[in-house]
């Protein structure tokens, strides 16, 4: 085995480094840092540096433009939706009032589809939602003079929706769970 002086070592290692070394190379490399604490050293710092390199830059990059479309995407779904949710309102608005307790059933579906879009959140977002749409159909409907403004029945369906929308975030949460753990 040929000995190297370890200027000759720390010209090779980048070369050993970027597995573009000959054997003969790398062996006689190997073989002088087993002996030289210090060359050892230099190699350990450059091999390290070199891994965290690739991990930090190289890779990150792409995930990082793969995490930040995702965060828009999952935006634009949010938005999306919470306008899904407020056109499912204004056409339940739309039905008589009388079918108010019939629509109390379509909440746990939208609570759920919540859950979808804002996982746990949804336990507070489909409420306000409920709530603030609530406010606005009957506000339109009071200035079209086609409803009076009838605060009790206002806070009280909202309450009843807002309570079925919750049990179906609930219902959505357990199974998305239990479904993960299969
Ligand atoms: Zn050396």
């Amino acid at each position: 085995m040929t000995k190297i002086t370890c200027d000759i070592c720390m010209d090779l290692m980048p070369l050993v480094r970027d597995v573009v070394a000959s054997e003969d190379s790398k062996n006689a490399v190997m073989n002088h840092i087993s002996d030289c604490e210090d060359c050892k050293k230099i190699y350990d710092e450059m091999y390290i540096n070199n891994k965290s390199i690739i991990e930090d830059d190289d890779i990150p990059k792409s995930i990082n433009i793969d995490k930040v479309a995702k965060k828009v995407e999952k935006k634009i779904n949010k938005y999306l939706g919470m306008i899904i949710m407020f056109g499912i309102f204004f056409g339940l608005s739309l039905t008589a009032s009388e079918e108010m307790f019939l629509n109390s059933f379509i909440m746990p579906i939208i609570g759920a589809f919540g859950y979808y879009l804002f996982r746990w959140k949804a336990a507070y977002t489909v409420p306000c939602i409920i709530v603030i749409s609530n406010f606005i159909i009957n506000g339109i409907g009071f200035l079209r003079g086609v409803a009076h403004l009838d605060i009790m029945s206002m806070v009280m369906w909202g309450s009843v929706y807002s309570l079925f929308a919750i049990i179906g975030t609930i219902i959505a949460g357990l199974l998305h769970f239990g479904l993960r753990k299969e």
